[in-house]
C-alpha cells in the first residue's frame, strides 16, 4: 500500500511557510474528509474550477464532474485507491460556469497512525492548453458540442455579418437571451449527466420555432441566444420569446424523470438598443436579468433604468455576502392563531436584513438573489441558527415550546447533507427538532424522485413537521403530495386575500381545505388581514390563521410581550 501517513492536522493548522506553498503551487490541490467531503482547497483549485472555498466546504468532488466518465472508470478509479492507495489518470470535470476542461489528476489516500483512512488528497493541473484537445477545440470552433447548435464564437460572427448587411437597410432585429430558470439545482439534484440531456431537449424545442433566416445559438451552460432576422414590428420578438417559453413549459421527459422547467428572456433590438454585437447581447442579457428578479418564467425588453439596476444587483450580492459573514440578519416571528380555540399555536420565522449601505431590503428581492448566487446555503443555515438561539432565550423566559415554523428554500433542501447540516445545527444549540417545521414549497418537493419521499420520512422521524407552503401557487396536486409524510398545507395568500370579494376563489379555498382534511394535513390559511376573512374561513373549517389581521412579523423581544398580552386578552374575553 501506498498510503500515505498525514502529520496530525497538519493541513487543518498550517504553519505558514506550508500554507504559502499550498496556495502558491499553480497545481489545484483539494483535501476531502474519509466520506469525500471537501474540507480544504487551496487558491489555485479556485481559480481553475471557478469555485471557492465556501463554496465547496461539505461537498463532494461529484459537484465537478463533467458526464463525460461513466461509471466503470470512477469504478476502476476507487479500485486503485482501495488496493493502492492513489490513482493518478486523465480526468474531464467542470467549472462553476458550466465549462468543460480535462485535467491530470492524482489521488491519494491518507490513513491515520491505526492505517484507518482519515482523508483523501487530490492534486490537479489544467491540460486544455495541450495538443490533447487541439483536434476537439477545432470542431468546437463554430458548433457547440453538446447541442450541436452554433455556439457563442459562431454566434458573434454570425450576427456580426447580419449587422454589416443591415447598414444601409431600414431592417430591425431582436436579439433574445433565453436563460433557464434554477437549471444548477436540476444538475445538482438530477446529475450533469441529466442537465446535459435536458439541454439538448431545450435547444431541440426552441429550434422548432427558429427560422431559417434567423441565428439560434448555445451561448454558455444553459443560456442561449437568437437573433430574429428582419422584423417588421417589435410585436414579432414578443411572440417568440411567449412561444419559447410556452414551449419550455412542458414537461420533460428524460431517463425516469419528469422535469419541469421554466425560462426567462431578455429581448435587446438592434438598432434601437446598439449597433455593436456585444452591446447586443449584453443589453439582453440584462433585461433577461430584470425577467428573473421579477419572477422568472417570462420576458423583459431592455429599457435604460436596468443600468442602474444592475448596479443594485451587485452591490445587493456583495452587502448579502458581507452580511451573511458577519452574521448580521434577525429573524421576525408571525404568530399562527388555531381557529377554533384562538391559541397561539406556533409562529413563522422570516428572515429581515437591514444594509448599512441599502436600507431595509426585502426578503422577496435578496432570498432569490441568495438561489440564483448560491448564498442561499450559507443564509439559509444562519436563519436556523439564529431561531435556535431565539428559542434559547425564550425558554430563560418560560416560553418552552412554542412551534416555529422556517422557510426551506429549493437548493438548500436539495444539497446532500442537509439532514445533517439541519440536525447538526439544531443540536450545537440543544433544540428539539419536535419543536420546528420545516416550509416547504410545492416546487421544491414536485421533483419525481425517491429522494425526496426518503427525505421527508427521514426528517419526520427525526420528530420536524413538514408544510406545504403557498400551495395553489404550483402544480396544486393534492393527490400528488398524498405520497408525502406532511403535517401541515399553507394556502397562498393570494387565494385568503379575495375570498371575500370572489365567489370562484372562495369554492377553490373551501374544496382545497376539504380534500386536505381527507389526507388528513391541517390547514393554515396565509395573509388574512380582516376580520370577514376569518369569519368565512372559520365556516370553511380551516384550522389554522395567520396574518396582519392578528400580528405583523414582530422581531423575537416583542414577541414575548405579544404572548402575554394575549393571554390576558383572550382571558378578558377581548379575542
Ligand atoms: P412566505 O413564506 O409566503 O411568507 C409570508 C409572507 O407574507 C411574509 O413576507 C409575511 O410578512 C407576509 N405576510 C404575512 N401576513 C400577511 C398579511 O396579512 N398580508 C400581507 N400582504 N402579507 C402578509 P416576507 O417576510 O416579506 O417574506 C416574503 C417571502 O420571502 C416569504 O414568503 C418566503 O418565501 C421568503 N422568505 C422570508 N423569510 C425567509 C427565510 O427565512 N428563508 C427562506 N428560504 N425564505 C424566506
Ligand atoms: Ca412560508
Ligand atoms: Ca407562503
Amino acid at each position: 500500500m501506498n498510503n500515505q501517513q498525514a502529520p496530525e492536522n497538519f493541513y487543518l493548522y498550517p504553519n505558514k511557510l506550508v500554507e504559502t506553498i499550498f496556495h502558491s503551487t499553480t497545481e489545484g490541490i483539494m483535501i476531502t474528509d474519509a466520506e469525500m467531503r471537501i474540507s480544504l482547497v487551496n487558491s489555485a483549485f479556485e481559480s481553475l474550477t471557478g469555485y471557492k472555498m465556501e463554496e465547496v466546504r461539505g461537498k463532494t468532488p461529484k459537484l465537478l464532474q463533467s458526464g463525460k466518465q461513466d461509471a466503470s472508470y470512477y469504478k476502476k478509479m476507487w479500485e486503485d485507491l482501495k488496493n493502492k492507495g492513489v490513482w493518478r489518470g486523465e480526468i474531464w470535470n467542470r467549472r462553476k460556469n458550466g465549462d468543460i476542461y480535462p485535467e491530470i489528476l492524482t489521488i491519494t489516500s491518507m490513513v491515520d497512525t491505526e492505517g484507518k483512512l482519515t482523508n483523501y488528497f487530490g492534486i490537479f493541473s489544467d491540460i486544455s492548453n495541450k495538443k490533447v484537445i487541439e483536434k476537439e477545440l477545432e470542431e468546437l470552433t463554430l458548433t457547440d458540442h453538446l447541442t450541436s447548435i452554433s455556439n457563442r464564437s459562431s454566434f458573434n460572427e454570425l450576427l456580426f455579418n447580419l449587422i454589416t448587411d443591415s447598414k444601409n437597410s431600414p431592417s430591425k432585429h431582436a436579439i433574445l437571451f433565453i436563460d433557464l430558470d434554477r437549471f444548477k439545482q436540476i444538475n445538482e439534484t438530477l446529475g450533469n449527466e441529466v442537465g446535459d440531456l435536458l439541454l439538448i431537449e431545450v435547444a431541440n424545442r426552441i429550434n422548432t420555432v427558429v427560422r431559417d433566416s434567423d441565428i439560434f445559438a448555445r451561448y454558455g451552460g444553459d443560456e442561449f441566444l437568437l437573433a430574429i432576422n428582419s422584423m417588421e414590428h417589435q410585436k414579432e420578438a414578443v411572440h417568440f420569446a411567449k412561444d419559447i417559453i410556452k414551449k419550455l413549459n412542458k414537461p420533460f421527459y428524460i431517463n425516469e424523470d419528469e422535469i419541469y422547467i421554466t425560462s426567462s428572456i431578455g429581448i435587446s433590438i438592434y438598432p434601437q438598443d446598439g449597433v455593436e454585437v456585444e452591446e447586443l447581447i449584453h443589453k439582453a442579457d440584462k433585461a433577461m436579468y430584470f425577467a428573473k428578479q421579477n419572477g422568472r418564467n417570462q420576458y423583459a425588453f431592455y429599457f435604460e433604468e436596468l443600468k442602474r439596476d444592475s448596479k443594485r444587483l451587485l452591490l445587493l450580492e456583495a452587502e448579502l455576502r458581507k452580511a451573511i459573514q458577519a452574521k448580521k440578519i434577525t429573524i421576525a416571528y408571525q404568530p399562527k392563531v388555531s381557529v377554533d380555540k384562538q391559541d397561539i399555536i406556533g409562529v413563522e420565522a422570516l428572515v429581515r436584513w437591514t444594509s448599512d449601505k441599502l436600507g431595509f431590503v426585502s426578503p422577496g428581492e435578496f432570498i432569490p438573489l441568495a438561489e440564483d448566487t448560491g448564498l442561499i446555503i450559507p443564509l439559509s443555515e444562519l436563519i436556523i441558527e439564529k431561531v435556535c438561539l431565539d428559542i434559547l432565550d425564550w425558554r430563560k423566559e418560560g416560553i418552552n415550546k412554542l412551534p416555529v415554523s422556517i422557510n426551506i428554500a429549493a437548493l438548500h433542501f436539495q444539497q446532500d447533507d442537509f439532514i445533517e447540516r439541519i440536525n447538526e445545527i439544531v443540536m450545537q444549540y440543544n433544540c428539539s427538532p419536535q419543536q420546528l417545521e420545516l416550509e416547504l414549497t410545492e416546487r421544491t418537493v414536485m421533483h419525481d424522485s425517491e429522494g425526496i419521499v426518503s427525505k421527508l420520512i427521514k426528517l419526520k422521524n427525526m420528530g420536524f413537521k413538514i408544510s406545504i407552503d403557498d400551495f395553489g401557487t404550483g402544480y396544486s396536486s393534492l393527490s400528488y403530495l398524498n405520497r408525502f409524510p406532511l403535517n401541515y398545507l399553507k394556502i397562498d395568500s393570494s387565494f385568503i386575500q379575495r375570498i371575500t370579494s370572489l365567489k370562484d376563489k372562495q369554492a377553490i379555498v373551501d374544496s382545497i381545505i376539504l380534500m386536505a382534511h381527507r389526507l388528513h394535513l391541517k390547514v393554515v390559511a396565509e395573509g388574512v388581514e380582516t376580520k370577514d376573512q376569518v369569519k368565512l374561513l372559520k365556516e370553511m373549517d380551516c384550522d389554522i390563521i395567520q396574518g396582519y389581521y392578528y400580528s405583523k412579523p414582530i422581531p423575537s423581544t416583542e414577541l414575548l410581550d405579544f404572548l402575554e398580552l394575549w393571554d390576558i386578552h383572550k382571558q378578558e374575553g377581548n379575542i
